[in-house]
């Protein structure tokens, strides 16, 4: 018998405690074989004046022990402290995020009997680098940050995914007729790294007409890539489609660690009613036993899951009085699975993860050529209110050595020289400047001596972008109507 592996659990808010409660009882009921460390995280945390939602002593367990049953916590709406969430995926270096989406039909009842998509969320980046300025009176920012190392982890990871559990075909959704740089360099990356698999179908879709295709043909789906947000968005709707969302679990995987959780939230109106369905959670927990070497536990619990929910002993969010049997509570539910631990279900697949190897793929970078990287300009930005022609004429009198403005947008669109009567414009203006000679090299003097003058002019500059080209490839994007 192999010896008992640390890991170290979160009970969360809401729900949490219930549904970690009922996991916990299962798996040890299926034997396994685990020392717990419990940890406090989120709301009780933050309440009692740790303002990260987390203690230190938490992290050095983390770092101990680097597996991590977690479940969900409660993340203040539009102001509060950040998400913890996303702070333990990014501190522990956790870059994919899995979860596997599946239709029990007959058993649950959903429109779509035919799913089993398991999406691949990027992790640590995209708009959820949660960088945010307020710039003006009517004016906010969100920087949208996609990276090339971040983009490769994380399509490597799902062609291996796809390589390693037998699944024919990934799919990435991007919006790059939009983003044209950030979802067009995950796009480029999908392609490049998709040309080393070529056992595997390779598929991309704009993220919109993707998403639709989802939610009405889940069938024609098998791996998903995406970027942190739209597979944010995009799991919740594909669990949603399978019956509930408190049925899909989700591994978050790093090189060294790894986290394991539902893909829910705490659902704080359920909290303490012993309703909430923890079979996501438990199904995170199978996921972790997987991870942790005891794939004969994970198989075990999952077929025992199966034969409960072919039973139709239901919980509410997937009762339905045609197809379900007994409508039951969370611990009620825990008892039931218990109750079949060793049985296989009869009619919906049972799971065998004992070949199964763990999620953890180690990737080295490969070596990269420096690209040659040159300043050609500056996008300077203003707080101020008027009409495009009169902020032009203003900035136009400022003289500056060697560098002229080049064009003006407001909310991306260009609104001078030749903008449109039309056009709403807010308080928030970007103006290009370019060298005197276009596209020749502009120096950071200049552009200090740009912000010097436009300062003593009595202008209010917000902030500034830098104007690069790599390998004389322009790093910016033109404006709208320019
Ligand atoms: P939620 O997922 O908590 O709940 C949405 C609804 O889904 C609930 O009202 C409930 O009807 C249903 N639901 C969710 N889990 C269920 C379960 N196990 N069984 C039955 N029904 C279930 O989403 P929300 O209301 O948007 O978020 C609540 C809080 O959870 C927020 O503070 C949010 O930030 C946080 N959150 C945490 C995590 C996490 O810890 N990983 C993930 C998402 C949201």
């Amino acid at each position: 018998m192999s010896k008992n592996v640390p890991i170290t659990v979160a009970h969360g808010d809401g729900i949490g405690p219930e549904i970690m409660d009922a996991t916990l009882k299962i798996i040890t009921a299926a034997g396994a074989r685990i020392d717990i460390e419990t940890i406090e995280v989120g709301e009780k945390v933050y309440l009692a004046g740790n303002s990260a939602g987390i203690a230190p002593e938490a992290w050095d367990s983390l770092r101990r022990t680097k597996v991590f049953l977690k479940a969900p916590i409660t993340t203040p709406q539009g102001g509060g402290y950040k998400s913890l969430n996303v702070t333990t995926r990014k501190k522990l270096g956790l870059y994919a995020n899995v979860r596997p989406c599946v239709s029990y039909y007959p058993f649950v009842k959903v429109k779509h009997p035919v799913m089993d998509v398991v999406i691949i969320r990027e992790n640590e980046e995209d708009l959820y680098a949660g960088i945010e300025h307020r710039q003006t009176q009517d004016v906010y920012q969100c920087l949208k940050i996609i990276s090339r190392p971040g983009s490769e982890k994380i399509i490597r990871y799902a062609f291996e995914y796809a390589r390693e559990y037998n699944r024919k075909k990934v799919t990435c959704f991007i919006k790059d007729n939009i983003m044209k740089m950030t979802d067009g360099l995950f796009h480029k990356v999908f392609n490049e790294v998709g040309e080393e698999y070529p056992d595997i179908i390779k598929e991309s879709w704009i993220v919109d007409i993707g998403a639709a295709k989802l939610a009405t043909a889940p069938e024609d789906f098998d791996v998903i890539v995406l970027e942190n947000l739209y597979g944010d968005i995009l799991s919740d709707v594909a669990a949603q489609m399978t019956g509930s969302v408190g049925l899909a679990g989700s591994a978050n995987i790093g090189n060294l660690c790894a986290m394991f959780e539902a893909i829910h939230g705490s659902a704080p109106r359920r909290a303490g009613q012993n309703s909430a369905n923890p079979s996501g959670l438990m199904l995170g927990a199978v996921m972790m036993l997987v991870h942790i070497g005891q794939p004969d536990i994970a198989t075990k619990v999952h077929n025992a899951w199966l034969k409960t929910i072919e039973d139709g002993v239901h919980t509410y969010d997937i009762y339905k009085p045609d197809v379900s049997k007994q409508k039951v509570g969370t611990k009620e539910f825990a008892q039931a699975v218990v109750e079949r631990m060793g049985q296989r279900p009869t009619t919906l697949k049972a799971v065998d993860y004992t070949h199964a190897e763990p999620m953890q793929f180690n990737y080295k970078f490969p070596q990269r050529k420096k690209e040659k990287k040159e300043l050609i300009g500056v996008d300077v930005f203003f707080d101020w209110c008027g009409v495009p022609d009169e902020l032009a004429n203003k900035l136009n009198e400022i003289k500056i050595d060697g560098v002229k403005l080049g064009l003006i947008s407001n909310r991306g669109l260009k609104v001078w020289p030749d903008g449109s009567p039309e056009t709403f414009c807010v308080d928030h203006w970007r103006c290009r400047y370019d060298t005197i000679n276009e596209g020749q090299p502009m120096t950071h003097e200049q552009i200090v001596n740009i912000l010097h003058k436009v300062h003593e002019a009595g202008f209010d500059f917000i902030k500034i972008e830098n104007l690069y080209t790599f390998d004389g490839e322009p790093g910016f994007s033109a404006a709208q109507g320019g």
